[in-house]
């Protein structure tokens, strides 16, 4: 459902991606992982149409979207959350997830123009159930910037299921968070999985949470694909093995 073809990124001298192809089959988890610097965060970004790609394309259920808009990829079903969580810190946890309900349904929209309280009680039911869904109804009134970062990141997911995605793209959702959280949150990509029938791209450096619940494992370092297996195999694999202690 997702072809990364032959993608290359450079920032001045940096050569942050060099022909990275894989893809992610429909309702896999697959994980995007490697060493810091690896060019990962660039890859996601280049993905969700935030940064421009020097060479290559993606194609998203067989359409090139490389020319198209963050906005317009997040209309036709892909999601992200973000490493350094970017919620509309401001509005109220329930308001973030409308915004979320929102862009799936209008072709765009200023911000300010929004008016949460002319918002129908079916729409707002809905916006309840998918924060229940997450484990966050009980703060629907308050402050998003105002939640602890784990309850931060689990809204930046509900945000994502709101605009009711085909891909999601979770940038180091379990940065922050303690050893409880993190095992909840691997139940809850899980579940997402099941219940959502989404597939899931993930870039994380916790590799007991991407060993649980990775289908595949694609593996970056310096900006290159040096491997692309089954956790497993990820595992043993001596590129692998020696990309992230530095040494053969
Ligand atoms: P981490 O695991 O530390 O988040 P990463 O694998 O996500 O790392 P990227 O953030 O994609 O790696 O960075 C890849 C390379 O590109 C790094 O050398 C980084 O310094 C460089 N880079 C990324 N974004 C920019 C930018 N906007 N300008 C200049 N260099 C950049």
């Amino acid at each position: 459902m997702l072809e990364i073809k032959d993608v290359s990124k450079s920032f001045g001298g940096i050569k942050a991606l060099r022909n990275v192809s894989f893809s992610l089959r429909k309702s896999e988890i697959h994980a995007l992982i490697g060493p810091n610097g690896a060019g990962k965060t660039t890859l996601m970004n280049i993905i969700s149409g935030i940064e421009k790609m020097d060479k290559g394309d993606i194609v998203f259920n067989g359409i090139s979207i490389k020319d198209f808009s963050a906005y317009r990829r997040a209309q036709m079903g892909l999601a992200r959350t973000f490493q350094n969580i970017e919620l509309f810190g401001n509005l109220t946890v329930l308001e973030n997830i409308l915004i979320g309900m929102y862009v799936k349904n209008h072709k765009g929209f200023i911000l300010s123009g929004l008016n949460f309280s002319g918002i129908d009680e079916k729409t707002k039911s809905r916006g309840i159930s998918l924060l229940e869904y997450v484990n966050l109804s009980h703060r629907k009134g308050e402050i998003a910037k105002n939640l602890p970062v784990g309850e931060q990141r689990l809204l930046e997911i509900g945000r994502a299921l709101a605009t009711d995605p085909q891909l999601l793209l979770l940038d180091e959702p379990a940065a922050g968070l303690n050893t409880k959280e993190t095992k909840n949150l691997s139940e809850l990509i899980q579940k997402i999985r099941n219940e959502w029938e989404v597939t899931i791209l993930i870039v994380e450096h916790d590799m007991e949470l991407v060993m649980g619940i990775s289908d595949m494992i694609t593996v970056l370092n310096f900006g290159e694909v040096i491997a692309e297996d089954t956790p497993i195999a990820i595992q043993k694999n001596p590129h692998v093995i020696s990309a992230y202690l530095g040494e053969d």
